[in-house]
This record gives structure tokens, C-alpha cells and sequence, in this order.
């Protein structure tokens, strides 16, 4: 459907993409899914976590909160509180600084289950931003989208996740906008410029 981002960052857009807004499907359904998914992508052993409803509802906002940072990455504003969610989630996995050989470095969580799993998910984000990777890691900003996809164009320009689909979308709708005259009944629709 879209290009695979390279090397673990292709774990993070995954995550993102377990909501798939344009067919209605949530992977992420209940704490037994989130749990087998974790294991699935080697952030957790398989069948080694338990997840609790407040582990969901965590892990949730922080899929949230990072498509909010895929969406920044279109020159736009970052949303508020997307960084702070982050945040809180790098603290409760009690992410740690690790030395290895003399001059390698690697953060792994300290903290297991849940929490730790996804501190992993937030060290493949901090490693992708050291390496320029991060920035090519986007959603489709069209509404009914909004799926995950990694920009690979030389000048880092792409916008939809996919042109044949969203682009196209947008341009009919565009079309439509722009010819449907005086009626007022979609003035409340269109959420931005
Ligand atoms: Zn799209």
C-alpha cells in the first residue's frame, strides 16, 4: 500500500497503522490484541506481557500522539501535548542511556511489560531523529486517511500515502469545492484551507 520505512522504524510506522481508519479496522481492540502485537514485533517476548485496560488506553494515546508528530512532519504545526505524551511514556519505561564498545550507544527501558515495550518503540523513534530518518516518516493528512507512510522522494516532498488514491481524493473533492456555489450546505465540513 505504501513504502516500508527502513529498519526498525518500520516497527513505529506499523504501530501507527494498527488503526486503519479508511477500512474500520482497529487492531489494537482490546489489552490481549495490544499484548500479541507487542510480542508479534519483538518489543515484548511473545506471550510474555499481560496487558491491563489502562495499558491499552496508554498505549493508544501514544499511537495518537506519534501520528500527531507524522502529521508535523508536513512543515505544520506539532499538535499540543503530542511531545508531552511521548514524554511520559519515555519516563514510565524509565528509558536508560546503555554504553556498548567505545562509542556506542543504545536506550533500552528499564521497565518491563507494557511500559517497557513501548519505551522500545520510543528508542527506535529517538534513533531515527539522530539519524534523519524521522523526518520522512508521515500520515496521509486526508481526514478519512490518515495512514502511516515513509517518504522516500529525494526532496522529501511527498503529502499523500499514496497518489492513485488520497491524492486524487482530495483533488475531486477539491473539484467539487471549488464548483458547488451558494448552496451553504457544506460550509461546516471543510476543516481547513
Ligand atoms: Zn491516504
Amino acid at each position: 500500500m505504501s513504502n516500508p520505512a527502513p529498519g526498525p522504524l518500520e516497527t513505529v510506522r506499523t504501530f501507527v497503522n494498527t488503526l486503519d481508519l479508511d477500512d474500520g479496522i482497529e487492531l489494537l481492540g482490546t489489552p490481549a490484541e495490544l499484548a500479541a502485537w507487542l510480542g508479534a514485533h519483538g518489543l515484548a517476548g511473545a506471550g510474555e506481557v499481560d496487558a491491563t485496560a489502562a495499558d491499552l488506553r496508554r498505549a493508544i494515546e501514544l499511537r495518537e500522539a506519534l501520528r500527531a508528530h507524522l502529521l508535523a512532519h508536513h512543515d505544520q504545526p506539532l499538535a499540543p501535548g503530542a511531545a508531552g505524551t511521548l514524554d511520559v511514556a519515555a519516563h514510565r519505561a524509565r528509558l536508560t542511556v546503555r554504553f556498548r564498545g567505545s562509542d556506542e550507544t543504545a536506550l533500552e527501558p528499564e521497565e518491563g511489560g507494557v511500559d517497557g515495550a513501548l519505551g522500545r518503540l520510543l528508542a527506535i523513534v529517538a534513533q531515527a531523529i539522530a539519524d534523519g530518518t524521522w523526518q520522512r516518516l508521515k500520515v496521509c493528512p486526508a481526514d478519512t486517511c490518515q495512514w502511516a507512510f515513509y517518504d522516500a522522494s529525494r526532496n522529501r516532498s511527498a503529502v499523500w500515502c499514496d497518489m492513485r488514491v488520497c491524492g486524487n481524493r482530495a483533488k475531486v473533492r477539491g473539484f467539487r469545492e471549488r464548483t458547488r456555489t451558494g448552496d451553504g450546505g457544506d460550509a461546516g465540513t471543510r476543516k481547513n484551507g
